[in-house]
Parts: structure tokens; C-alpha cells; sequence
């Protein structure tokens, strides 16, 4: 009767030993996804902090979702479609804000959006100046 006491308590220490080590290598895999959301937040232009504290909340799974489901803040996109001239954007050559593609002033800083198309007077070869008159 002693023995089994004794396997039993040994059985039991035993399981809580690796109950605690499991317990450890979940609190490591949790604060693991908890970094790589910031990370992943913090690389789509979000809070990394703002997003380690939701992951910590509200489990790194659904912050995950939620990361995915917001996952470009809007006004980071149509810049980077602007740069790439699409979505009918670009940016303006002056102050590098975001134009439409067909305006002709920048409605920022009011440069002219028309002059790049335009050759400049230097490069206009010479047989196309208008001849003086003599
Ligand atoms: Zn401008």
C-alpha cells in the first residue's frame, strides 16, 4: 500500500513537473505571436505597441485576424499607388503629395503638373526655331 502511495506520488510530482514545463513553453509561444504581431503591425504602418497590447488582450490569433483585416492603413495605399502611377494617382514632382493623374496644377502647392510633358527650350533642336527675319 505504501509502494502505491509512493508510484502515485511520484506519478503525480512527475505530471506537475511537466504540466509547469508546458505551462512555460505556452507563456514563451504566446509572447513569440505577440512580438511577430507587432512586428507585422509595425511593418502595414500600425502602432507596434498599440498592437502588442490587442495581442496580449485579446489573443495573438484574433489580433492576427484583425491585422489581416485592417491590414494597410488606407492613406499608406493610395500613396503607394500614387508612386507606382496607379489607381489614376501620382505624386506630385514638387512636394510629393498625391494628385490625380490628369490634373494639371497640383492642388497643394500649385506647381505645374503640365511642364514635364512639355520639352524644355534648350533641347528644342535648331532647325525647329523659327528662322529670323532678315
Ligand atoms: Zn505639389
Amino acid at each position: 500500500m505504501l509502494g502505491m502511495a509512493g508510484t502515485l506520488a511520484t506519478i503525480t510530482a512527475a505530471m506537475a513537473g511537466a504540466s509547469i514545463f508546458v505551462a512555460i513553453w505556452l507563456v514563451l509561444a504566446w509572447l513569440l505571436c505577440v512580438i511577430l504581431i507587432a512586428i507585422a503591425a509595425h511593418g502595414r504602418g500600425r502602432s507596434p505597441l498599440w498592437w502588442l497590447c490587442l495581442a496580449i488582450l485579446l489573443t495573438p490569433l484574433i489580433a492576427a485576424l484583425m491585422l489581416l483585416l485592417f491590414a494597410e492603413r488606407p492613406d499608406l495605399r493610395v500613396r503607394r499607388d500614387a508612386r507606382q502611377g496607379r489607381g489614376g494617382l501620382r505624386l506630385c514632382p514638387s512636394c510629393s503629395e498625391v494628385v490625380r493623374s490628369e490634373a494639371r496644377r497640383c492642388r497643394f502647392c500649385l506647381a505645374d503638373l503640365t511642364r514635364r510633358a512639355e520639352p524644355l527650350p534648350a533641347l528644342i533642336p535648331d532647325d525647329r526655331v523659327e528662322p529670323r527675319l532678315q
